[in-house]
This record gives C-alpha cells, structure tokens and sequence, in this order.
C-alpha cells in the first residue's frame, strides 16, 4: 500500500466529490509524452466543482497548475508536487448567440469548435482547425496558423480566479499578442470563451479547413510525440528557417531530436526526457544564434 503524502491526505479529506487522481502520470496527459507524476490531479467538471478546488487550494496555500489539453506543455521528469488542475473533462457546451457570435466552454477542443462554427456557417475559425488544443489553452496562447489568431475573433472570455471568483473579460482586455494574452500574468482560468465570426457557405469553410489540414499534415511530423512548433516566430525570420539554415534537423540529445520534416518541431523519438529536450532547445538556440546573429524564444511552456 502506498503512502499518501500529508498535502495529498488533506486535499482528498477537503474535497470527497472530486474526481482527484494522486501520483497521476504528466506523460499521459501532454502531447510530448514527458513528465513525472503530479502528486494531485483534479478533474473538475462543472465550474462550481473548480470554484471549490481553487478555494480548498487556496486554503492549503498551494498555487494550483493548469492543464489544458496538455499540447503545448514540457512536463517535468521528477512531476509536479501539489495540484494540477486537468480542464479536459469541464462540461462541453457549444452554443450559437446570434448570427455571427458563438459561445465555447474551455475544455472543447478547437477541431470541435470550428466545425461547430463551419456547420452553422460561420468562418473566421477555418485556422484553428488543426491545432490540437482546447479553446481554454488556445485563448491562454493566443494561439495561431496559416495567419489566422484567437484574437483576431475572439470577443469575450469568462474567467475564474484563482478564489473562485468569475468574471469576463472583453477582448481589449485580454491583452493578446502574439502567442500571449494576459492570462499569463494573472494565473485566471478560461472557462468560456465568445468567439465573432462572419456568415459564409458551410462548403466553403469546410474546404478551407480540409485544405489547410492537408497542408499541415505534409509538412509537419505529426505522427510523433512533440509540443507544436519549438520557438516563437523571431523578428526579422521564421525559427523552422533559421533551425534548417544552420544544419539542424535532425539534432539529437538522447531521445529528442530536431524533426527531419520541419525544423521548427522537436519530437520526442520515444523515451525522451524533459531534461533532454530542454538541452536540446538550449543548444538549437545557441547555434542559431552564433550561425544568424537571432535569438530563438521557447514556444512550447516549460513547466
Ligand atoms: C502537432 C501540433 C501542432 C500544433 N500547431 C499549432 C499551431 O499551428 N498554432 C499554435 O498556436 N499552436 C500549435 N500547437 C501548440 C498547441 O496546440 C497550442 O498552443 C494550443 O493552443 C494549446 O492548447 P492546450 O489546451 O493543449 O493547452 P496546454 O498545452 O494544456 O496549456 C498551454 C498553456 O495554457 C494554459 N491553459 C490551458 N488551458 C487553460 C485554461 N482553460 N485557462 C487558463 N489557462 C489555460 C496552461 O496553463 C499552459 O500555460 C501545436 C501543437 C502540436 C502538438
């Protein structure tokens, strides 16, 4: 019989409703396929269920974690100590406003919303088909493809505090930049977000995405474990670029490695570490940037 750890003890006696899985694997969770245990993984599925986890956690003065559909994530190989908050099983609702706004709860996955969008005809969320997160995570990152960002439609988000208090916040206030939104500072949770959009023949918007999605599948190595595009976009280059001028595809520490198919992607080529990608990045930039003279900025969040 395994222990339970004293923080574990009080968080599974303050909340008896929740679902909590203890020493749950970050591995099975994030597209990387790294990471540790998390020594508590709460899997709220209402927002009052997450109101009550973010106060028993405040309570215990502990700074909870946040996980979204875990794509864009390097987990750390020793896991987490305390709480990480999985939003994947929050209650999905998609709902249509009006005729051209519709509203997403966090946990849906962006493949999900846009076809939603694309059913009712409604465009404007054609790029967001192939990225493989969840609106919560794509509104955190300001996420983007083939010139299309969240916050180019995205017009209000409802959030919580980390007391569980709620919120909304319009799109000014987001503070979108590019892969940035204010949610970085302040830690607050997407619980839904409302999305403006423009009328155009369903078809239409579903040949764009089909085509968009062939374009993403030529280019990118999507049959193995990886985190999406390494580095943000320098100024005055593209990363995948700059990777590829200096000679690195295909940049190997231990089981990490540049992929041979776009350069701007590092997979995990099986067994790979945190510590080994994290290597890998920091000499991918160092190289670039004695090569080009441009610093390389992680894309990918490093827990
Ligand atoms: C094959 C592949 C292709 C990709 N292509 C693209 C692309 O074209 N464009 C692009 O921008 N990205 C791309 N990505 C990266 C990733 O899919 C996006 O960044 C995505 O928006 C992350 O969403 P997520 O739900 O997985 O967030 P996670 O990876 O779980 O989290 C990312 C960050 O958001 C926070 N977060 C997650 N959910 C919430 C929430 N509800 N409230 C508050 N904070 C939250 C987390 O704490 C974390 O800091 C790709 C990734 C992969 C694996």
């Amino acid at each position: 019989m395994t222990i339970m750890t004293a923080f574990q003890q009080k968080i599974t006696e303050l909340l008896p409703q929740i679902e909590l899985n203890l020493e749950e694997s970050l591995a099975k969770h994030t597209s990387f396929r790294i990471g540790g245990p998390a020594e508590v993984m709460a899997f709220p599925k209402t927002g009052a269920e997450l109101s009550e986890i973010l106060k028993t956690s405040a309570l215990l003065d502990c700074k909870p974690v946040i996980l979204g559909a875990g794509t864009n994530i390097l987990a750390p190989d020793a896991g987490v100590r305390g709480l990480v908050i999985c939003l994947r099983n929050l209650q999905e609702t998609l709902e249509r406003l009006d005729d051209s706004h519709i509203r997403v709860s966090a946990g849906v996955s962006m493949a999900r919303c846009a076809t939603f969008a694309a059913n009712l005809g409604l465009s404007g969320l054609e790029f967001a088909h192939g990225i493989p997160g969840s609106v919560g995570g794509g509104v955190y990152m300001n996420a983007g493809a083939y010139g299309g960002e969240i916050c180019q439609v995205c017009t209000e988000v409802e959030v919580m505090d980390l007391s569980g208090n709620r919120r909304v916040l319009t799109g000014e206030e987001m503070d979108f930049s590019y892969r940035h939104s204010r949610l970085e500072g302040t830690g607050d949770i997407v619980l839904s977000v409302t999305f403006a959009l423009t009328k155009k023949p369903s078809e239409e918007i579903h040949e764009v995405m089909q085509d968009l999605m062939t374009r993403r599948r030529s280019s990118q190595p999507l049959d193995l474990p990886s985190a999406g595009s390494a580095f943000k976009r320098p100024v005055g280059g593209y990363a995948a670029a700059l990777i590829d001028q200096t000679g690195l595809k295909g940049y190997r520490v231990g089981s990490a490695a540049v992929s041979q198919k776009h350069a701007g992607f590092v997979v995990n080529l099986g067994g790979a570490t945190s510590e080994d990608v994290k290597q890998l990045l920091r000499d991918v930039s160092q190289k670039v940037f004695d090569a080009t003279g441009i610093s390389l900025e992680p894309e990918i969040r490093i827990w």
